[in-house]
Order: structure tokens, then sequence, then C-alpha cells
């Protein structure tokens, strides 16, 4: 039955939390419709109570119904190891995955920097979209004590490289200064330990332990948020670690201001520096999607890679879940091909709709068809109201959905000249937001659009 409630779990919390939270927690007993789980401490317990409960629900509704209903215990003392590095006592403890930071009997404890070389700055690939971030990355590696960058907060959505930079700045400091230590830790993993710590009395021992590290990589501080706790034992750590200038560097899904913590952390988090990570261009996904199948040992046609790209826009991760899942087909295939026909295949896994290619001719017939236009209206000289509006939208649309220069769309619309369609599509912008019969002719005019 738990079994079953972990798949569930499974798929309703990332990865991180899920290793986290809920790996640790062993079933001991299933009587009728109660199941029995035991909890390392008081606290775990407690934290899941506070963050987790409507996923366990769910889980519980699903495995046992409605009637099933959900025990805690705690784990008995003498089985309990305190769970993350504490100075002294570390002689008697083995490193486990929840504490992958600690080597046993040495003095000053060695810190363990729970890094993988993977992730580098040679096989990051610069982009417009990465320049900042990337630049600022290599400053700090390149001088971990210039209090100019510290903290350096890297911010952007999912899977545009956060994880990657962050990792890159720990293998180039351990790589040019290997007598520093270096820790890269989630903040889930953070909020764990402490909370382990305080289940077991020895936060003070956390902290100081903390201050063997050198360089403090924290990943993903937005999940600081609504961790009262996390957030006040954090703010010491900074104060103490900055003080002592060892160099921070974290990554946050959203810009410091939009991160909802307590204001006093907020503000030092604006001591440094901060750099955003966005959507990288075509160009750059190409050769995202090149290198890595480069390092797969796998050749795409650079069409087919054109393809690919071009649906993939937000996500590099997913890029590389469709590289992937195209080696793993071609695989079962007998090294079949990887072709438009499979990348299409496996697109559709990935992405909702598969557009053709929008060329500004699409977009002038879609819109005057919408508009019970003569296309050719849209390149004339009238100046009637509802063909003007007509125009006017397409250029907008045509200048969002494709790469054409200003002057290339003036020429498009009848030698318009380029001021005419900035004019335009800043009308078209305004009216968005002011007329919402606009607004949603332009939604189902995008939709027309994607769909050819
Ligand atoms: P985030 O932490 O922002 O969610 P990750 O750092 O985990 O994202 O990146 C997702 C995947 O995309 C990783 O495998 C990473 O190697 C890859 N990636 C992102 N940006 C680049 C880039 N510019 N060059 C090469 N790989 C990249
Ligand atoms: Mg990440």
């Amino acid at each position: 039955v738990w079994e079953k409630c972990l798949l569930i779990i499974r798929q309703s919390v990332d990865p991180q939390s899920y290793q986290t939270w809920f790996a640790p927690i062993r079933p001991i007993a299933l009587a009728t419709n109660e199941l029995t789980i035991q909890v390392p401490h008081r606290l775990f317990y407690e934290f899941l109570e506070e963050h987790y409960i409507d996923v366990l629900k769910r889980a519980l509704l699903a495995a046992l119904g409605t009637a099933g209903r959900l025990q805690y215990r705690i784990k008995p003392a003498r089985q309990e190891a305190s769970n993350f590095p504490v100075g002294k006592n570390v002689g008697h403890q083995a490193p486990t995955p929840s504490n992958p930071f600690v080597i046993p009997g040495m003095t000053r404890p060695r810190v363990e920097s729970n890094l993988d070389g993977k992730y580098t700055f040679e096989n990051f690939i610069e982009g417009d979209c990465n320049s900042l971030a990337r630049n600022a990355a290599k400053a700090v590696s390149d001088n971990p004590n210039n209090t100019a960058f510290n903290p350096l907060v890297i911010h952007g959505p999912v899977g545009l490289g956060k994880t990657h930079l962050l990792k890159a700045v720990g293998n180039r400091i351990t790589e040019k200064f290997p007598h520093k230590s270096v820790l890269y830790v989630t903040t889930d993993q953070f909020t764990n330990q402490l909370v382990t710590s305080i289940g077991s009395n020895t936060t003070n021992e956390l902290v100081n332990w903390y201050q063997n590290v050198d360089v403090l990589l924290v990943d993903d501080i937005q999940q600081l948020i609504k961790r009262k706790k996390t957030q006040d034992v954090f703010f010491n750590l900074f104060n103490v670690l900055r003080q002592h200038n060892k160099a921070i560097v974290m990554t946050c899904d959203r810009p410091i201001i939009e991160l909802d913590i307590e204001e006093r952390l907020r503000s030092r988090f604006q001591w440094g520096l901060t750099a955003d990570l966005s959507a990288p261009a075509l160009e750059t996904r190409m050769a995202i999607l090149a290198s890595k199948a480069n390092a797969n040992e796998v050749l795409i046609a650079p069409p087919v890679m054109e393809f690919i790209c071009y649906h993939i826009q937000n996500n590099i991760r997913q890029l590389e879940g469709v590289l992937n899942n195209l080696v793993l087909h071609s695989g079962v295939n007998n090294g079949k091909q990887i072709d438009l026909e499979l990348a299409r295949q496996v697109l559709k896994n990935f992405v909702t709709e598969i557009n053709r290619e929008v060329t500004p001719e699409v977009i002038q017939r879609t819109v005057a068809e919408y508009y019970n236009l003569d296309v050719e209206k849209l390149a004339s000289a009238t100046r009637r109201r509802h063909v003007v509006l007509a125009r006017q939208i397409s250029m907008f649309l045509v200048k969002q959905f494709t790469d054409e220069s200003l002057k290339a769309i003036g020429r498009l619309f009848g030698g318009r000249d380029h001021s005419t369609v900035l004019y335009s599509i800043k009308t078209v912008r305004d009216l968005i937001e002011t007329n919402d019969e606009i607004k949603n002719d332009l939604a189902d005019l995008e939709r027309r659009i994607r769909a050819g």
C-alpha cells in the first residue's frame, strides 16, 4: 500500500523533495484501513504535516479509499543516528545518502563537496540568454574572495541551467583552489539537516559545522518560502559566513525581489550580484542540443534538430528529455535513424501542438480570413478602419511569431516604413491591455496560426 502511495507522491512532488521527505519514511503496519508509517523524528512529522498534508491525503485516498487513515510513529531514539555532520562525533558516523558531506576522523572536518564533475563551464553553451549569469559565475570562480560578488544569486525559470552553473562554479573552484572546501546543497537538503538537528538538539553544531565551508553553493532558495525556522538559521549562517568572507552562491526560480521571505534575509541576498537566465534563442538551443547529442555520440541531421528546437523553447531539460527519448527509440528499433518522423513522434509527448513553420504569409492569410478581408487589402493603401486594425494586428503577429525585422515587415505590408510598423505594434500592445474584444481576437488568432 505504501508503495502505491509513494508512486502517487512521486508524481506530485519534485524529485529532490521526494528524496528528502518521503524516501526516509518506513511503512510499519497496516490494519484494515489504517496505515502506520515511521518517521525519523517528531519535527520531521510536523514538517510533513505542514507542507505535504494534501499530497499525503491524496495518496492515501487513492491507496486505501475514503476510509483510509494514516498513523505516524516516531522512530525509537536508540536507532536514531544524527543525520548531519557534527564536529566531534564525526568519527562515529558513516556518511549516509542524506549525509554525503562528511569524511570521518579529521580534526577540521573535511567537507565532501556533494558535487559531481558532470556540470562544468566547458559544457555550458553560451548565448545572449545566459552570458551575464555565466560571466558572473566565472568571476566568482576565479575570485571567490571578492566581496562585490557576495552573494551571487542566479535566478530564472526551471530548466534553464541554474543548477548547471552553480555546480560549474563548485567544480571550477575545486580545481583552481584545491585547499578551499566547497559545499553544494539544495535548500531542501539544508532544511532536512536543520530539522534533524532540531530533533536531536544540535542546531548549534550544525551551524558550527557549516563554518568549515569556504564556498557555499545553495540551490533553489525559493524553497525557503514558508519555512520560518530555516530562514532564521540560514540568516545566522549567512551572516557568519559572510563575515568570514566565505563565498555564497545561490539559485532561485524567481527574482529575489519577488521572493516571499523575511525582509532582513531578502535584503542580504541583494547585497552582492544577481544575474538572470532567460529562455535561449533558437540558435542557442540548437547549439546546446548539438553539444548534448555529440556527448551522447548520436548524429542528428540539422533539419531534425531545428524541428526539435523550434518546438521546445523554454526548457533545456525538456530538450534533453527529447534527445534521450530519441536515442532510446532509435536504439530499440535497431539503430533506426533519427529522422523527422521519429522526432515528431517523440515530440508529441513533450508539446501539445506541433506547429508548422509559421511564416508571414500564414499570418496574413489567417488574419484576413478571420476579419473577412481580401488578403491583398493588408498590403494596400486603404485607411478604412477595420482594414487598418487588421493590418496592425498582422504586423504585430508577424513580429511576434517570426524573426523578420521591422523593415522587412514594412516591406511585407506594401512598403511601409519601420516607424509605422513600430507604431502599429505599440498600438496593438496597448489595445490588448485596454480592449477585451481585441485581446480575445488575438488569443483566437494565435491559436489559429499555431494550428497552421
Ligand atoms: P535549472 O536548475 O535551472 O532548473 P538545470 O541546471 O538543471 O536547470 O539545467 C537543465 C539541463 O539543461 C541540464 O542538464 C543542463 O546541463 C542543461 N543546460 C541548461 N543550459 C545549458 C547550456 N547553456 N548549455 C548546456 N547545457 C545546458
Ligand atoms: Mg535546478
